[in-house]
C-alpha cells in the first residue's frame, strides 16, 4: 500500500535510521567476497528478473496473473509437477501462484511471500521505459528492480537451481507469488490466508519484501531482519458549528475546537511499551555504541525503565517510534469564507501503533486525549472510507525471535558481509507479513539485497539495482534456504 509505505528500504521503514547510530559503531570490512554463482545460474536470474520487469504488474492497467503464469511455466519447464503448482485468485488479473518443493517432511514448511505487484510508473517521469529491463552503468534498471521483484527472481531461480541439484530439504519448502502488496483490492496473502490456509500452512513465513543489508559508500552498515510491524492507522476529527457572521464571533467556534484538541494531541506522549524484537533492537545497539547512549539503551531495558532515558532518546524520531505508538495531524481543513464563522472543521490525524493495540483502541483513546466533546473521531480505511467505529485488528505482539533463522543470518552475513551487525527491527510501515502474523505463523523480513542507504528508489522514479547487488542476493537466498532446510 502506498500510504503505508510497506517496502524495504523506503524512508518510512525504521532500518534506514539505524545507520547514523552504526556507522561509527560497526566495524566494517570491505565488501570483497565473491558470489558464487555459476554462469548457468546467472543466466537464469537474469532472464527471469528481465521477464518480471517487463510484464507490467501494476493494479491500473498490469496483471499480476501474467507474471505468475510465466513463472509457472518456467517451474514446469524445470521438471515441477503441474500438482505442486497451484494457481489462482479471486479474478483474472490477480491471480497469485503458489509452489511447493518437496522435502523429507521431517520439519514443518517454511512459506517465502513474495509480491508481484509494482507500484505506478509512468513513462514520462522516468529517464527510461519503466517496463523495460536496462542495463547500464552497473545498474539493472526498471520498475520493480528494488521492490520486489528482484526478490521474486531470487526465489524463483533458487527453487529451480535446488531441484537441478538434486537437493531434497528436511522439509516442504513454499513460495507463494502474490497480488496487490502495493495497493488494489484483492491481496493475495490474505485471500490465500482466507481460502487456502492449507496450501501456505509452515512453521514460518520469510517475507523478502523486508529487511537487507544498507551500504554507505559501499561499505555495509548492517543486516536488518523485520521481525515485527507497526500498524497504519487514519483517524478523522470533524467539528461542526452553524457558523455565523464573523462580526458577531462566539465562544463555540469549530476551528477553535479542533485547534484545542489538536494541541492536546501535540503534547501527549503514547505510554513506553518495548516488544521482544524492540528490546532485542535496542539491547544490540547498548553493544554497538560505546558513549552515554549506551547507558541510555541500558537503562530503558532495566527491570524499571529509567523515564530520563526514555525522554532522551525519545528526541530521536526513529527510536521514539520504536518506544511509542504515535499519532500526528497531517491534514487540515476548515471554513468557507473570510468574513463567516466556520461551519466545519477538520483534520486527519495518522497514526503508527505498536503490536498488540487495535485500530478501535486508539480511536478510544484518541477520544480522551482530544477531550473535546464537539470532536468526533472516525476511522478512514486505505479506499478513503470513513467509518464512526474502527476495526479490532491489530498486529500480534512478536514471539521471541526464531533462533534458527536469526543463526543461520548470523552465520551468513558474517561471511558475506563481515563486521554488518545484525538487527532485529520493526517497521514503521505495514507489508503482506501483517496476514501471515495475524493467521498465527510469525513472519520475517529477510534480504540479501545491499543498497545505498541515499539510493533508496523503491515507489520512485528511475528504480535501480546495483547488479552485484543482485547476484550476491542470489547467493544469499541459495545458502540461507540450504542453511534452513537441513542441507549445509
Ligand atoms: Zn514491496
Amino acid at each position: 500500500m502506498p500510504k503505508s509505505a510497506s517496502c524495504r528500504k523506503l524512508p518510512a521503514c525504521i532500518s534506514s535510521a539505524l545507520t547514523s547510530a552504526l556507522v561509527a559503531a560497526a566495524l566494517v570490512s570491505p565488501n570483497t567476497a565473491v558470489a558464487q554463482v555459476d554462469d548457468q545460474t546467472r543466466k537464469l536470474a537474469r532472464d527471469i528478473f528481465q521477464q518480471l520487469i517487463e510484464i507490467n504488474t501494476t493494479d491500473s492497467v498490469g496483471s499480476v496473473s501474467a507474471a505468475s503464469k510465466a513463472l509457472q511455466q518456467r517451474f514446469l519447464d524445470a521438471g515441477f509437477s503441474p500438482s505442486d503448482l497451484y494457481l489462482g485468485g479471486p479474478n483474472d488479473r490477480k491471480q497469485n501462484l503458489v509452489v511447493r518443493y518437496h522435502g523429507t517432511g521431517k520439519e514443518k514448511p517454511i512459506l517465502f511471500i513474495c509480491h508481484l505487484d509494482v507500484v505506478e510508473a509512468r513513462r514520462s517521469d522516468w529517464t527510461t521505459d519503466p517496463f523495460k529491463f536496462i542495463e547500464k552503468d552497473g545498474y539493472y534498471y526498471g520498475r520493480g528492480t528494488q521492490d520486489m521483484k528482484d526478490n521474486d527472481a531470487i526465489m524463483a531461480t533458487t527453487l529451480i537451481r535446488l531441484r537441478q541439484e538434486g537437493y531434497k530439504p528436511d522439509r516442504d519448502l513454499i513460495v507463494a507469488f502474490t497480488a496487490d502488496e502495493e495497493g488494489g483490492k484483492s491481496n493475495g496473502v490474505d485471500w490465500l490466508v482466507k481460502n487456502h490456509r492449507d496450501l501456505i500452512d509452515a512453521a514460518y513465513v520469510i517475507n523478502p519484501d523486508g529487511g537487507g543489508v544498507d551500504l554507505e559508500n559501499g561499505k555495509p552498515i548492517s543486516m536488518d531482519v523485520d521481525a515485527t510491524e507497526k500498524l497504519y492507522g487514519d483517524y478523522q476529527l470533524t467539528v461542526t458549528n452553524p457558523g455565523g457572521h464573523s462580526s458577531l464571533p462566539v465562544p463555540d467556534n469549530a476551528i477553535y475546537h479542533l485547534a484545542d484538541a489538536l494541541v492536546r494531541l501535540q503534547h501527549y506522549q503514547f505510554p513506553f511499551e518495548l516488544n521482544a524484537v524492540t528490546r532485542a533492537y535496542f539491547k544490540r545497539l547498548s553493544t554497538l555504541e560505546t558513549s552515554e547512549r549506551a547507558t541510555a539503551f541500558k537503562a530503558i531495558l532495566a527491570p524499571k525503565p529509567d523515564p530520563a532515558a526514555i525522554a532522551r532518546l525519545s528526541e530521536n524520531p526513529e527510536w521514539n517510534s520504536m518506544m511509542h505508538t504515535t499519532c500526528v495531524a497531517t491534514r487540515l481543513q476548515a471554513g468557507d469564507a473570510n468574513n463567516a464563522l466556520p461551519q466545519l472543521a477538520q483534520a486527519n490525524v495518522n497514526c503508527r501503533i505498536l503490536p498488540g493495540h487495535s485500530l478501535e483502541e486508539i480511536r478510544q483513546q484518541l477520544i480522551q486525549i482530544f477531550d473535546e466533546s464537539k470532536v468526533t473521531v472516525r476511522y478512514v480505511n486505505d479506499a478513503g472510507e470513513v467509518f464512526d467505529v474502527a476495526p479490532d485488528r491489530k498486529q500480534l505482539p512478536p514471539p521471541p525471535l526464531n533462533s534458527e533463522l536469526m543463526s543461520a543470518i548470523e552465520q551468513l552475513t558474517a561471511k558475506m558481509w563481515p563486521g554488518a551487525p545484525v538487527i532485529p527491527t520493526m517497521s514503521t510501515g505495514a507489508s503482506d507479513s501483517v496476514y501471515t502474523n495475524a493467521a498465527g505463523i510469525p513472519s520475517y523480513g529477510v534480504s540479501g539485497i545491499a543498497i545505498e542507504t541515499n539510493d533508496v528508489r523503491a515507489h520512485g522514479r528511475d528504480e535501480r539495482l546495483p547488479i552485484v547487488s543482485y547476484y550476491r542476493g542470489l547467493d544469499f537466498y541459495y545458502q540461507l534456504v540450504k542453511m534452513l532446510s537441513g542441507g549445509a
